[in-house]
């Protein structure tokens, strides 16, 4: 009997490890962070040898921490930052550039050309995806494009590409193994997503050799074993999935219909579509959420651009907080927005207004705000665009959600899971463990080595620790959210002259 399984989690900013025991528990935990690179405005790099260097440091010190043998390690499951591209030499591992993050936008305006010529619609249909600089494709045809030497090399097939998955895969085994899995390839906007395979056409449009691309296998799969010269053990490696697929996996939303949020710097909102890809007329994203057993699974994906990050804008931009759960404890000194209504459109906003133009909003001050109004307004802001993807989810699929999972930094505010419940007119249901990005990687790596023998086994893991009930009228809902409306109204359409 294994006792632990391990994931490792590659984020934006740092690198973890988790070894989590059979029951969910986490056993030890490491996290490194690493220097975020910005060589020009909207520019966004990460040097791919550090994120190997941290994360495998993660990995050695929290499987030291634990004073444990490697054979009590049943395997290894991979999450990661999704879209972020590396491309590197097939033979020596070497990185021709750094890794182009998925925040990065120094592609934008080769997106809108083709944008312009009329492709928006083929792709959309392919890959589920709208034609944002946000996805890989774009980020590898500007190294092909851009740096000496490297397009020529790739025709010669020594070349590889991968999103930050393929990287770890590729050094933990020793550069055996050139691999990604169904829900990363869904990011790449290369992969059609109905077909399950590279996709030839986007390939030409994108000018991309097919020698460059990673084996695609699904998200619960052996993908190989780890190189024993690396930290001295031979480990399968057997769950690859996107960070934000990976939380709704960890949360257990195995079933159609059934949806999380995770409330960080911005808000990703997956609903679970089952075993047919949903494509969307509102904007939203439809992706590969994982591989199976012989199955793919599909979600439905809503993001909120400023989610966390106004209240980051309240401790650092105005200072009227010291620390981000400060929000609540001023929040609660008011015992509501006193008719305030912050919209956190720093960079435009989302879904459903879809208006990169849009900028910040205050509206509604009268003498009698404080500055305890607008911090609890802007929590609530979070709760209310949260609130609008989830009406369109339920439109575009004719689902009646029953209730919302949450995890993610600020998912431990009470105030707003209160305030999400009572908006949504649904129950809000918190974890005990809100690790479920890296839980759920662990999972699908466990299902694949058979450390777990079923999801009814994992689904027995999840306890609840707290459920936010609804408890204000229809009435109070209708009027509070068409508050909202009105003030997210008002934003749009301020920064194009
Ligand atoms: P990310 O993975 O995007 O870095 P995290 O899941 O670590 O984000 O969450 C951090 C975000 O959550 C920050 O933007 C922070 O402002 C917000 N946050 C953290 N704790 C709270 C809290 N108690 N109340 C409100 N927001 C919070």
């Amino acid at each position: 009997m294994k006792k632990y399984i391990m994931a490792l989690d590659q984020g934006t900013t740092s690198s973890r490890c988790i070894l989590f025991e059979k029951n969910g528990n986490i056993a030890s935990l490491v996290q490194r962070e690493f220097p975020q690179i910005f060589p020009k405005e909207g520019w966004v790099e990460h040097d791919p040898m550090t994120i190997w260097s941290t994360q495998i440091a993660a990995l050695t010190e929290a499987f030291l921490k634990l004073g444990t043998t490697w054979d009590e390690v049943a395997g290894i499951g991979i999450t990661n930052q999704r879209e972020t591209v590396v491309l590197w030499d097939r033979k020596t591992g070497i990185p021709v550039y750094n890794a182009i993050v998925w925040q990065c936008r120094r592609t934008a305006d080769y997106c809108k050309s083709l944008e312009k010529e009329g492709y928006a619609k083929l792709i959309k249909e392919k890959t589920g995806l709208l034609l944002d600089p946000y996805f890989s494709a774009s980020k590898v045809a500007w190294i092909l494009n851009n740096v000496d030497g490297v397009r020529e090399r790739a025709e010669r097939g020594e070349i590889c590409f991968g999103t930050i998955d393929s990287w770890l895969i590729y050094n933990l085994t020793g550069g055996k193994v050139h691999a990604t899995d169904y829900s990363n390839a869904s990011r790449t906007m290369l992969f059609n997503i109905t077909s399950l395979t590279w996709d030839k056409e986007l390939l030409k449009l994108f000018n991309i050799p097919e020698e460059i691309l990673p084996e695609v296998y699904p998200s619960s799969h052996i993908y190989g074993y780890t190189d024993p010269k690396i930290f001295g053990a031979s480990l399968p490696i057997a769950g690859v999935c996107g960070d934000q697929q990976a939380a709704l996996f960890g949360q257990c939303r195995f079933c159609e219909g059934e949806l999380k949020n995770t409330y960080g710097t911005g808000a990703f909102l997956l609903m679970n579509t089952g075993e047919a890809p949903k494509f969307s007329e509102l904007g939203l994203i439809t992706t590969i959420a994982w591989g199976l057993a012989g199955k793919v699974y599909y979600a439905l994906e809503g993001s909120v651009f400023a989610c966390g990050a106004a209240i980051q804008w309240l401790r650092d931009g105005l200072k009227l907080i010291d620390s981000a759960a400060d929000s609540e404890y001023y929040a609660k000194k008011v015992k509501d927005s006193g008719g305030v209504v912050v919209v956190p459109a720093f960079a435009g906003l989302g879904a459903p207004w879809w208006d990169p133009y849009a900028r910040g909003t205050i509206i509604g001050i009268t003498r009698a705000t404080t500055k305890n109004h607008i911090i609890r307004a802007t929590l609530e802001s979070m709760a209310y665009q949260t609130a609008d993807v989830i009406y369109l989810m339920e439109t575009e699929t004719g689902i009646n959600v029953k209730e919302l999972a949450v995890d993610g930094g600020a998912s431990s505010n009470n105030l707003l899971l209160d305030f999400q419940a009572n908006i949504l007119g649904k129950p809000v249901e918190r974890p005990e463990c809100i690790e479920s990005t890296a839980l759920g990687a662990a999972y699908l790596a466990g299902l694949a080595t058979g450390y777990y023998s079923s999801l009814d086994e994992i689904k027995k893991n999840r306890k609840t620790e707290k459920t936010f009930e609804p408890y204000e009228t229809e009435e109070w809902r209708k009027s509070n959210m068409l508050r909202w409306r009105k003030g997210a109204h008002r934003s749009l359409d301020w920064e194009k002259f």
